[in-house]
Protein backbone atom coordinates (compact mmCIF):
# COMPACT_ATOMS: atom_id res chain seq x y z
CA UNK A 1 0.00 0.00 0.00
CA UNK A 2 0.82 3.67 -0.67
CA UNK A 3 0.07 6.20 1.68
CA UNK A 4 -1.31 9.56 0.22
CA UNK A 5 -1.25 12.14 3.01
CA UNK A 6 -3.76 14.63 2.16
CA UNK A 7 -6.40 16.90 3.53
CA UNK A 8 -9.24 19.54 1.85
CA UNK A 9 -7.78 21.63 4.66
CA UNK A 10 -5.13 22.13 2.20
CA UNK A 11 -7.26 23.98 -0.34
CA UNK A 12 -7.87 26.79 2.19
CA UNK A 13 -4.97 28.69 1.31
CA UNK A 14 -6.13 31.09 -0.96
CA UNK A 15 -4.03 32.68 -3.16
CA UNK A 16 -6.83 34.74 -5.44
CA UNK A 17 -7.71 34.78 -8.66
CA UNK A 18 -5.46 33.70 -11.56
CA UNK A 19 -2.69 32.62 -9.46
CA UNK A 20 -0.78 29.69 -10.78
CA UNK A 21 -0.70 27.85 -7.06
CA UNK A 22 -4.37 27.56 -6.97
CA UNK A 23 -6.46 24.98 -4.62
CA UNK A 24 -7.58 23.28 -8.14
CA UNK A 25 -4.00 21.70 -8.66
CA UNK A 26 -4.78 19.26 -5.36
CA UNK A 27 -8.29 18.85 -6.21
CA UNK A 28 -7.03 17.85 -10.31
CA UNK A 29 -4.69 15.22 -8.49
CA UNK A 30 -7.35 13.75 -6.31
CA UNK A 31 -9.70 13.15 -9.10
CA UNK A 32 -6.53 11.66 -11.74
CA UNK A 33 -6.03 9.29 -8.83
CA UNK A 34 -9.65 8.37 -7.92
CA UNK A 35 -9.68 7.09 -11.58
CA UNK A 36 -6.61 4.68 -11.95
CA UNK A 37 -7.49 1.08 -11.81
CA UNK A 38 -4.60 0.41 -9.06
CA UNK A 39 -6.68 3.17 -6.72
CA UNK A 40 -7.10 0.26 -3.97
CA UNK A 41 -3.68 0.51 -3.59
CA UNK A 42 -3.87 3.37 -1.81
CA UNK A 43 -4.21 4.35 1.31
CA UNK A 44 -5.59 7.97 2.03
CA UNK A 45 -4.18 9.56 5.51
CA UNK A 46 -5.00 12.36 7.22
CA UNK A 47 -2.15 14.39 8.01
CA UNK A 48 -1.68 14.70 12.29
CA UNK A 49 -3.80 18.02 13.30
CA UNK A 50 -1.83 20.98 14.47
CA UNK A 51 -3.17 20.49 17.61
CA UNK A 52 -2.01 16.93 18.38
CA UNK A 53 1.85 17.75 17.41
CA UNK A 54 3.70 20.84 18.30
CA UNK A 55 4.60 21.36 14.76
CA UNK A 56 6.21 25.10 15.97
CA UNK A 57 9.00 23.33 17.66
CA UNK A 58 10.28 21.81 14.68
CA UNK A 59 9.28 24.65 12.30
CA UNK A 60 11.34 26.98 14.90
CA UNK A 61 14.39 24.70 14.02
CA UNK A 62 14.88 26.10 10.54
CA UNK A 63 13.28 29.64 10.58
CA UNK A 64 13.39 32.45 12.50
CA UNK A 65 10.78 33.61 15.10
CA UNK A 66 10.19 36.44 13.20
CA UNK A 67 9.33 34.84 10.07
CA UNK A 68 6.80 32.55 11.77
CA UNK A 69 5.17 35.91 13.50
CA UNK A 70 4.71 37.48 10.14
CA UNK A 71 3.16 34.74 8.41
CA UNK A 72 0.87 34.78 11.54
CA UNK A 73 0.16 38.18 11.66
CA UNK A 74 -0.47 39.09 7.66
CA UNK A 75 -2.81 36.15 7.69
CA UNK A 76 -4.63 37.53 11.38
CA UNK A 77 -5.51 41.29 9.09
CA UNK A 78 -7.58 38.90 6.72
CA UNK A 79 -5.41 38.43 3.77
CA UNK A 80 -1.58 40.26 2.44
CA UNK A 81 1.27 39.43 0.65
CA UNK A 82 4.54 38.29 1.97
CA UNK A 83 6.04 39.41 -1.05
CA UNK A 84 4.45 40.39 -4.31
CA UNK A 85 4.29 36.59 -5.93
CA UNK A 86 3.22 34.88 -2.13
CA UNK A 87 0.06 35.88 -0.90
CA UNK A 88 -1.65 34.74 2.02
CA UNK A 89 -5.14 34.46 3.08
CA UNK A 90 -7.07 34.34 6.50
CA UNK A 91 -6.19 30.49 7.00
CA UNK A 92 -2.92 30.07 5.05
CA UNK A 93 -1.17 30.25 8.50
CA UNK A 94 -2.52 27.27 10.31
CA UNK A 95 -3.13 25.82 6.89
CA UNK A 96 0.88 26.16 5.93
CA UNK A 97 1.13 24.28 9.73
CA UNK A 98 -1.15 21.42 8.80
CA UNK A 99 1.33 21.28 5.40
CA UNK A 100 4.31 20.93 7.52
CA UNK A 101 2.61 18.29 9.74
CA UNK A 102 1.98 16.62 6.49
CA UNK A 103 5.27 16.28 5.46
CA UNK A 104 6.09 15.15 8.91
CA UNK A 105 3.79 12.04 8.76
CA UNK A 106 5.47 11.56 5.68
CA UNK A 107 8.69 10.88 7.28
CA UNK A 108 6.56 8.71 10.32
CA UNK A 109 4.71 6.47 7.65
CA UNK A 110 7.74 5.74 5.06
CA UNK A 111 10.02 4.74 7.90
CA UNK A 112 7.05 2.64 9.55
CA UNK A 113 6.46 1.01 6.44
CA UNK A 114 9.54 0.90 4.36
CA UNK A 115 7.61 2.00 1.83
CA UNK A 116 6.86 5.70 -0.06
CA UNK A 117 4.21 8.11 0.64
CA UNK A 118 2.86 10.78 -1.31
CA UNK A 119 2.60 14.08 0.30
CA UNK A 120 -0.32 16.34 -1.18
CA UNK A 121 -0.09 19.12 0.91
CA UNK A 122 0.25 23.40 -0.46
CA UNK A 123 1.74 25.80 0.27
CA UNK A 124 4.79 24.25 -1.51
CA UNK A 125 7.90 25.30 0.71
CA UNK A 126 11.35 25.00 -1.40
CA UNK A 127 11.98 28.73 -1.58
CA UNK A 128 11.17 29.18 1.69
CA UNK A 129 14.55 30.65 3.44
CA UNK A 130 14.72 30.87 7.34
CA UNK A 131 13.51 33.98 7.21
CA UNK A 132 11.72 34.97 3.96
CA UNK A 133 9.07 33.55 2.36
CA UNK A 134 8.88 34.13 -1.53
CA UNK A 135 7.95 32.07 -4.91
CA UNK A 136 4.38 30.51 -3.39
CA UNK A 137 6.00 29.17 -0.78
CA UNK A 138 6.02 29.91 3.63
CA UNK A 139 8.17 27.44 5.22
CA UNK A 140 10.69 24.55 3.80
CA UNK A 141 8.51 21.67 4.38
CA UNK A 142 11.20 19.27 2.69
CA UNK A 143 14.09 20.84 5.31
CA UNK A 144 11.82 20.69 7.71
CA UNK A 145 10.96 17.13 7.71
CA UNK A 146 14.59 16.50 6.57
CA UNK A 147 15.46 17.79 10.16
CA UNK A 148 12.68 16.29 11.64
CA UNK A 149 13.94 12.67 10.27
CA UNK A 150 17.18 13.06 11.66
CA UNK A 151 15.79 12.84 15.44
CA UNK A 152 14.57 9.49 14.62
CA UNK A 153 16.71 6.55 15.92
CA UNK A 154 19.06 5.32 13.39
CA UNK A 155 18.62 8.27 10.82
CA UNK A 156 21.86 9.76 10.47
CA UNK A 157 21.54 10.65 7.02
CA UNK A 158 19.06 11.83 4.54
CA UNK A 159 19.07 13.28 0.96
CA UNK A 160 16.88 16.01 -0.66
CA UNK A 161 16.43 15.50 -4.48
CA UNK A 162 14.50 17.93 -5.60
CA UNK A 163 13.06 18.03 -9.60
CA UNK A 164 10.94 21.09 -9.66
CA UNK A 165 12.18 22.80 -12.54
CA UNK A 166 13.03 26.16 -9.94
CA UNK A 167 16.06 25.75 -7.91
CA UNK A 168 14.93 25.15 -4.17
CA UNK A 169 16.61 28.44 -2.72
CA UNK A 170 14.96 28.00 0.27
CA UNK A 171 16.25 24.57 0.93
CA UNK A 172 20.16 25.14 -0.09
CA UNK A 173 19.85 27.91 2.00
CA UNK A 174 18.83 25.65 5.21
CA UNK A 175 20.54 22.58 5.14
CA UNK A 176 24.09 23.69 3.14
CA UNK A 177 26.27 23.90 6.63
CA UNK A 178 24.62 20.63 7.79
CA UNK A 179 26.80 17.14 7.12
CA UNK A 180 23.85 14.93 7.81
CA UNK A 181 21.66 16.54 4.87
CA UNK A 182 22.81 16.56 1.32
CA UNK A 183 20.63 18.20 -1.68
CA UNK A 184 20.54 17.74 -5.11
CA UNK A 185 18.34 19.81 -7.45
CA UNK A 186 17.77 19.77 -11.39
CA UNK A 187 16.64 23.24 -12.46
CA UNK A 188 16.02 25.19 -15.53
CA UNK A 189 18.90 27.70 -15.95
CA UNK A 190 18.69 30.49 -16.25
CA UNK A 191 15.03 30.44 -14.41
CA UNK A 192 13.53 31.81 -10.96
CA UNK A 193 15.05 32.18 -8.74
CA UNK A 194 18.15 32.92 -10.55
CA UNK A 195 20.55 30.14 -7.70
CA UNK A 196 21.54 27.10 -8.18
CA UNK A 197 25.32 27.12 -9.65
CA UNK A 198 26.93 24.08 -10.16
CA UNK A 199 29.83 25.62 -8.32
CA UNK A 200 28.00 26.45 -5.15
CA UNK A 201 28.40 22.64 -3.27
CA UNK A 202 27.94 23.21 0.56
CA UNK A 203 29.97 23.46 2.98
CA UNK A 204 30.66 19.60 3.16
CA UNK A 205 30.05 19.11 -0.91
CA UNK A 206 26.48 18.70 0.33
CA UNK A 207 24.95 19.91 -2.61
CA UNK A 208 24.66 19.13 -5.73
CA UNK A 209 23.15 21.78 -8.13
CA UNK A 210 22.29 20.98 -11.60
CA UNK A 211 21.35 23.27 -14.07
CA UNK A 212 19.00 22.39 -16.92
CA UNK A 213 19.29 24.38 -19.85
CA UNK A 214 15.63 25.80 -21.38
CA UNK A 215 13.99 23.39 -23.47
CA UNK A 216 15.78 20.07 -22.03
CA UNK A 217 13.74 17.01 -22.73
CA UNK A 218 13.82 13.67 -20.87
CA UNK A 219 16.75 12.87 -23.46
CA UNK A 220 19.09 15.79 -21.49
CA UNK A 221 17.56 14.57 -18.12
CA UNK A 222 18.48 11.09 -18.54
CA UNK A 223 22.06 11.42 -18.85
CA UNK A 224 22.35 13.23 -15.49
CA UNK A 225 19.96 11.24 -13.47
CA UNK A 226 22.00 8.33 -14.03
CA UNK A 227 25.86 9.80 -13.85
CA UNK A 228 25.42 12.63 -11.39
CA UNK A 229 21.92 11.90 -9.19
CA UNK A 230 22.04 8.68 -8.73
CA UNK A 231 26.07 8.19 -8.20
CA UNK A 232 25.60 11.06 -5.75
CA UNK A 233 23.10 9.83 -3.88
CA UNK A 234 24.83 6.10 -3.93
CA UNK A 235 27.92 8.01 -2.49
CA UNK A 236 25.73 9.22 0.37
CA UNK A 237 24.04 6.32 1.49
CA UNK A 238 20.71 8.05 2.49
CA UNK A 239 18.80 6.27 5.58
CA UNK A 240 15.49 8.84 4.32
CA UNK A 241 14.95 10.36 0.97
CA UNK A 242 12.76 13.52 0.59
CA UNK A 243 12.08 14.66 -3.24
CA UNK A 244 10.59 17.62 -3.09
CA UNK A 245 8.45 16.92 -6.55
CA UNK A 246 7.74 19.95 -8.57
CA UNK A 247 5.93 19.32 -12.16
CA UNK A 248 6.61 22.76 -13.55
CA UNK A 249 9.42 20.92 -15.78
CA UNK A 250 6.48 19.99 -18.01
CA UNK A 251 6.15 20.78 -21.47
CA UNK A 252 2.65 22.35 -21.05
CA UNK A 253 3.60 24.21 -17.67
CA UNK A 254 3.14 27.52 -17.90
CA UNK A 255 5.79 28.87 -15.79
CA UNK A 256 8.77 27.33 -17.22
CA UNK A 257 10.85 26.59 -20.64
CA UNK A 258 11.74 22.61 -20.01
CA UNK A 259 10.05 19.87 -22.29
CA UNK A 260 9.64 16.65 -20.07
CA UNK A 261 6.00 14.66 -20.32
CA UNK A 262 4.30 13.19 -17.57
CA UNK A 263 5.71 10.05 -17.85
CA UNK A 264 8.99 10.87 -17.43
CA UNK A 265 8.89 11.15 -13.90
CA UNK A 266 8.09 8.03 -13.86
CA UNK A 267 11.58 7.15 -15.06
CA UNK A 268 12.67 9.45 -12.32
CA UNK A 269 11.13 7.51 -9.73
CA UNK A 270 12.47 4.33 -10.92
CA UNK A 271 16.20 5.48 -10.57
CA UNK A 272 15.68 6.87 -6.94
CA UNK A 273 13.48 3.59 -5.84
CA UNK A 274 16.50 1.71 -6.46
CA UNK A 275 18.71 3.34 -4.02
CA UNK A 276 15.62 3.13 -1.19
CA UNK A 277 12.52 1.96 -0.85
CA UNK A 278 12.40 5.04 1.90
CA UNK A 279 11.33 7.84 -0.26
CA UNK A 280 8.87 11.07 0.98
CA UNK A 281 7.18 12.58 -2.38
CA UNK A 282 6.03 15.88 -1.34
CA UNK A 283 4.67 18.03 -3.56
CA UNK A 284 5.95 21.38 -4.66
CA UNK A 285 5.30 23.56 -7.94
CA UNK A 286 3.48 22.19 -10.81
CA UNK A 287 0.79 24.48 -12.73
CA UNK A 288 -0.49 23.02 -15.61
CA UNK A 289 -3.64 21.00 -14.20
CA UNK A 290 -4.03 17.66 -16.28
CA UNK A 291 0.14 17.69 -16.67
CA UNK A 292 0.19 17.57 -12.53
CA UNK A 293 -1.93 15.46 -11.78
CA UNK A 294 -0.80 12.65 -14.91
CA UNK A 295 3.06 13.51 -13.60
CA UNK A 296 2.07 12.72 -10.18
CA UNK A 297 -0.15 9.30 -11.14
CA UNK A 298 3.64 8.41 -12.76
CA UNK A 299 4.72 9.10 -10.00
CA UNK A 300 2.87 6.94 -7.98
CA UNK A 301 2.73 3.73 -10.44
CA UNK A 302 6.40 3.53 -10.74
CA UNK A 303 6.31 2.75 -6.92
CA UNK A 304 3.81 0.06 -6.75
ZN1 LIG B 1 8.69 25.37 -9.36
Amino acid sequence: MLSVIYSEEFLQHKTGRSHPECPERLTAIVEALSQVDWKSQLSWQLPTSITERDVLKYIRQVHTLEHIANIRKIAATGAGYLTPDTPVSHRSYEVALLAVNAWLDGVDTVLEKNNPAFVLARPPGHHATKDQAMGFCLFSNAAIAANYALMKPGIKRVAIVDWDVHHGNGTEDIIQDNSQIVYCSLHQHPCYPGTGYKSDRGKYNNILNLPMAPGSTIDDYRPVFEQEVIPFLENFQPDLLIVSAGYDANHEDPLASISLQPADYGFFTQCLIKITHKIVFGLEGGYHLQALADSVVATLVNCL
